[in-house]
């Protein structure tokens, strides 16, 4: 196979809105993916924060093939027993009364401001209510979503946003404190944040910010779409610290795969909505509902969040022994299977001589690598990692400065 001359064709047939790595992936198995010519690859990216289970897991495909034999979709104009199941999943997993299945994380955080807004809107019958949300943070790439995400580049030629967002900085109470007015219907926030280059929030910012939704009948939103779904060790990230949201956002790794998304309420926000409020075609189709449902069943059967916990004590160990050897690497942060290494210089070097070593991982931000491999992974693939990763820097970092 030429590979070159089919990424020619995908530079001519594709919109150019990715700068992708010349790399055809063919398959995966375990934590493992192949690509055209052959070539294994580790993979501490799980296609950005997804493939929780690893590929090819046959308990899960199987599943997906029982459905796709019996009902794909169905619209929501009836009920489908998958959506029902999953559902009740994510409900208790979370801790929230209602759920809204999405196509995608973007979707998921539309549906989360409008909820937002319409509840804001019957206690007030009038518009024009303001969100409060947070530098650096990243919510996804469709208008709504674009206004809540604290990146001003990506913002730039899209103007104007939604009105009324006010960004606040992490980790500083204060600074959320001085934007809340009569106005504010919602704060948004990752409770760690994930392209905005891996950045947990403090538990007492996470507590303050909720007692501000508190005093003034704000509602709490946390984005857990790249740290939800046992990435932290919980569940869901929130859990972690013992505040409770109104409203989740939920994706990637929800469907392990297959693109499906969803927000959940409390009953109190939720109740907010009627018909005729909100909708989608594909949303919560037996398909996708099928492979959420069996996500949840693999997360307790396979006791993903157990092995997330007992994994990540080695993970951060041997990346702190790693950054401390260099003094080019600022810092590790993170939190259980969601780490971020950030490098005093750019890291796009490191990524492709990586790939070259077979291992692959992703940056969050210019100078960040970002890690966040599937959920079952063992010391063993932990110290493949490290062994790569140390010889891609090496190679990378330590020649130019030698040159
Ligand atoms: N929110 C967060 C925290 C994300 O990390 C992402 C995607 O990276 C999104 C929202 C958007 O999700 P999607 O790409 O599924 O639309």
């Amino acid at each position: 196979m030429n590979k070159h001359k089919y990424m020619e064709e995908a530079e001519k047939d594709l919109l150019h809105t990715y700068k992708r790595y010349e790399i055809i992936l063919d398959k995966g198995d375990g934590v493992y993916l192949y690509d055209t010519d052959g070539k294994q690859y580790l993979d501490f990216a799980a296609g950005i924060a997804v493939f929780a289970l690893g590929y090819n897991n046959k308990e899960y495909n199987d599943a997906l093939k029982v459905q796709i034999d019996k009902l794909l979709h169905t619209s929501n104009y009836y009920y489908n027993l998958p959506a029902i199941e999953a559902a009740k999943k994510i409900k208790s997993a979370s801790g929230m009364d209602r759920v809204f299945f999405t196509n995608s994380g973007t979707e998921a955080i539309e549906g989360a401001i409008k909820l937002a807004k319409k509840y804001a809107f019957n206690k007030s019958g009038e518009t024009g209510h303001e969100i409060i949300s947070l530098n650096n943070s990243f919510h996804g790439r469709s208008l709504g979503a674009l206004s809540v995400t604290g990146n001003p580049d990506y913002q730039k030629a899209f103007g104007p946003m939604i009105a009324g967002v006010k960004f606040a900085e992490m980790n500083d109470l204060d600074s959320v404190k001085a934007q809340v007015t009569d106005k504010t219907c919602a704060i948004i926030m990752e409770p760690v944040q994930g392209e905005g280059g891996i950045h947990p929030a403090e538990m007492e910012f996470l507590k303050g910010v909720k007692n501000i939704c508190q005093e003034n009948d704000i509602v709490l939103i946390f984005d857990e779409i790249q740290c939800g779904m046992g990435r932290t060790g919980s569940m869901f990230a929130f859990q972690d610290y013992g505040v409770d949201p109104d409203i989740i956002t939920c994706a990637k790794a929800l469907g392990c795969g297959v693109p499906v998304g969803a927000f959940a309420a409390n009953e109190k926000t939720a109740s907010a909505m009627t018909p005729g409020d909100h909708g989608t075609t594909y949303g919560g189709n037996p398909f996708v509902c099928a492979a959420v449902s069996k996500v949840f069943d693999m997360f307790q059967s396979e006791n993903v969040l157990e092995n997330v916990k007992e994994v990540t004590p080695y993970l951060e160990s041997e990346l702190d022994k790693l950054v401390s050897l260099y003094d080019f690497i600022k810092e590790r942060r993170g939190k259980g299977f969601m780490q971020g290494i950030e490098f005093s210089v750019p890291v796009g070097d490191i990524i492709l001589k990586a790939q070259e070593k077979g291992l692959i991982i992703i940056t969050a931000g210019k100078n960040v690598v970002r890690l966040v491999p599937p959920l079952v992974i063992t010391k063993e693939h932990v110290d493949e990692m490290i062994t790569k990763f140390k010889s891609a820097i090496e190679e990378t970092i330590l020649s130019t400065e030698k040159a």
